[in-house]
C-alpha cells in the first residue's frame, strides 16, 4: 500500500500527486493530519477554516468510498510522529504528496522525506498548488524578481499550455481494508462548527468572462470568483481555473500569476511574514494606538469604504480585493500602524487566508514589499469610494447608518494623516541612508 497525504489539495480530480500514487501499482490510502501545532494557534473556537476543511474531508471520504475504497484516514497530532509510524509500517511502501512552499511546511516536509528515506522507502513530491513553481521563474541571473510586471512577463514567456493538462482522476485503486483509525470529531479537535457559509465549489465562467469590466466594483454581485478559499485548500484545481481563464478571459489569468508571484516571494524571502522585504522599511516608526486599531478592526473609523470592508470581513470571512487595498493602505498610512497588526488580523478572519498572498498584499500596501510605486502612493478612501462604489451599493449594505447622524465621525483627518505618513516614512527611510 502507498499513502497519498492530502494537504492543500483536497480533491480527487486533476490532482498531480494522487494521480502518480494511483499509477504506482499498489493500493492507495488517502490520509489527512490535523496538525496540532497549527490548530493550537487558532484563537477562535468556531474558526471557519477548520469547519471548511472538516466538511471537505467528509466529502472526500464519501467520494473515495464511492470508488470502492474504505475511506480517508483522518488523524490528529504531530505530522512527524504520524509519519514516523507509517514510514516504519511494513504494509506501507511509499508516501506521495504535493509540494507546499511555506517555510513551516518546507521544514516539515524535509523531515518527513528523511523519515521515509531512513526506512528505505520512497517519498514522492509533485507540483500541484501553483502553475509555475518558485524556482521556475527567476531572473536571468537566477535571483528572484521583486516586482510583479517583469515577473509576469517572464512567467508568460516560460509558461506552456501543456502545463494545464489535467491529471487523470482515479476511479479505482484505493485501499479497501477498513481504517484502523476513528476520525476525531470537530469537538475532539477543540472546535465548534462555524456558521459561515463558504462559496460554492464551482468555476463561475460568466464571472471570468466579465472579469475585466466588473472586478473592481465591490458592490457588483459576481464581480470576482470568490474562489480564494478553494484555491487555498485545493478543493478546486488551479489548472482547471487557468484553463477556464485561457478560454474565457486572460485578465483573470493575471490574478493567478499574482498568486504564483507571492508564493515565489515567500519561498525566497522566508522571513517576510515578520520582516520588511525592503529592509529600510523596518526603520519606520509606527504608532502604538490600540484605540485606532480597534476602530479599524470593528469598522468604526468614519471612512465608509474602510468600515464597510472591515464589517464585511468580520461577518462573512471575505473582503473584496479593491477594499483590501483600501483598508490596508488606511491602516498603514492614515493610522500609521504596523502592517504586521493588519496582517495578523486578516490572518485570523479571512476564509481564504494564505500566508504568501496575505503578507504580499500587506507589504505591497505598506510600501515595504513588491511594488514598483514608491511609498507616497496613499489611497484616498473618499476618492476610492467615488470611483468604485459611486452608488454606495456596497457601503449601504455594510454601513446602513452612513449618511445619518449615528455614523461615527472620521478618527483622523485625511489631509493631516496623509502629510504625517509622508513625513514619517521619509524620516524612517532617511535614517537608513544617513
Ligand atoms: C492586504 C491584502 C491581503 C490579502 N490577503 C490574501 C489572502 O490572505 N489570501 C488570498 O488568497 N489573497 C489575498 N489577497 C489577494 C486578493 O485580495 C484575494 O485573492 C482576492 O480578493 C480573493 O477574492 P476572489 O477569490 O474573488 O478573487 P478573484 O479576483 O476572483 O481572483 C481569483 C484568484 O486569484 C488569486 N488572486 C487574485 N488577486 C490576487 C492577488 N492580488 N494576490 C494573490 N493572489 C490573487 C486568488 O487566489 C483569487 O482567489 C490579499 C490582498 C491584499 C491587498
Amino acid at each position: 500500500m502507498v499513502l497519498h497525504w492530502f494537504r492543500r489539495d483536497l480533491r480527487l480530480e486533476d490532482n498531480a500527486s494522487l494521480s502518480r500514487a494511483m499509477s504506482d501499482g499498489s493500493p492507495v490510502q488517502g490520509v489527512f493530519i490535523f496538525d496540532r501545532a497549527i490548530l493550537e494557534r487558532l484563537e477562535d473556537h468556531t474558526d471557519a477554516r477548520v469547519t471548511f476543511i472538516y466538511k471537505e474531508l467528509e466529502r472526500l471520504d464519501q467520494e473515495i468510498k464511492g470508488q470502492g475504497g474504505s475511506g480517508l484516514w483522518v488523524v490528529h497530532g504531530d505530522p512527524l510522529a504520524w509519519h514516523e509510524k507509517w514510514a516504519n509500517d511494513p504494509m506501507i511502501s511509499a508516501l506521495y504528496a504535493n509540494r507546499d512552499y511555506e517555510p513551516y511546511a518546507g521544514k516539515r516536509d524535509t523531515a518527513v522525506h528523511a523519515l521515509y528515506q531512513n526506512a528505505g522507502k520512497r517519498s514522492v513530491w509533485s507540483k500541484d498548488h501553483v502553475l509555475m513553481e518558485p524556482h521556475e521563474v527567476l531572473k536571468d541571473d537566477a535571483t528572484p524578481y521583486l516586482v510583479f510586471t517583469p515577473y509576469s512577463r517572464k512567467w508568460k514567456s516560460l509558461f506552456e499550455l501543456t502545463q494545464l493538462d489535467s491529471y487523470s482522476t482515479p476511479e479505482k485503486g484505493w485501499n479497501s481494508v477498513p481504517s484502523p483509525y476513528r476520525w476525531p470529531s470537530l469537538k475532539d479537535l477543540g472546535f465548534e462548527p462555524s456558521p459561515l457559509i463558504a462559496p460554492d465549489r464551482h468555476i463561475p465562467l460568466e464571472t471570468i468572462r466579465q472579469y475585466a469590466q466588473k472586478r473592481n466594483f465591490p458592490g457588483q454581485d459576481g464581480g470576482t470568483s470568490k474562489l480564494g478559499v478553494h484555491l487555498r485548500f485545493g478543493t478546486i484545481s488551479i489548472r482547471a481555473l487557468a484553463r477556464a481563464a485561457k478560454s474565457e478571459h486572460e485578465t483573470f489569468l493575471n490574478e493567478l500569476i499574482w498568486r504564483d508571484f507571492y508564493q515565489m516571494i515567500l519561498k525566497y524571502f522566508p522571513e517576510c511574514p515578520n520582516k520588511a522585504i525592503r529592509p529600510a522599511y523596518d526603520k519606520i516608526h509606527w504608532e502604538i494606538n490600540e484605540l485606532h486599531f480597534q476602530s479599524w478592526c470593528t469598522g468604526q473609523t468614519g471612512y465608509p469604504m474602510v468600515d464597510a470592508g472591515m464589517r464585511e470581513l468580520n461577518t462573512t470571512g471575505f473582503m473584496h480585493n479593491r477594499v483590501r487595498m483600501v483598508v490596508a493602505s488606511f491602516l498603514t498610512k492614515h493610522l500609521l500602524l504596523d502592517w504586521r497588526w493588519g496582517e495578523a488580523y486578516f490572518a485570523s478572519k479571512l476564509l481564504d487566508f494564505d500566508l504568501a498572498s496575505n503578507v504580499g498584499g500587506w507589504q505591497w500596501a505598506s510600501g515595504s514589499g513588491c511594488d514598483a510605486a514608491p511609498y507616497f502612493r496613499i489611497f484616498n478612501p473618499e476618492s476610492q469610494l467615488d470611483k468604485f462604489d459611486k452608488q454606495l451599493k456596497y457601503v449601504k449594505k455594510w454601513v446602513p447608518e452612513y449618511g445619518t447622524g449615528s455614523y461615527v465621525p472620521p478618527i483622523v483627518e485625511h489631509k493631516w494623516a496623509r502629510e504625517r505618513a509622508l513625513q514619517r516614512y521619509k524620516e524612517g527611510l532617511a535614517s537608513v541612508s544617513s
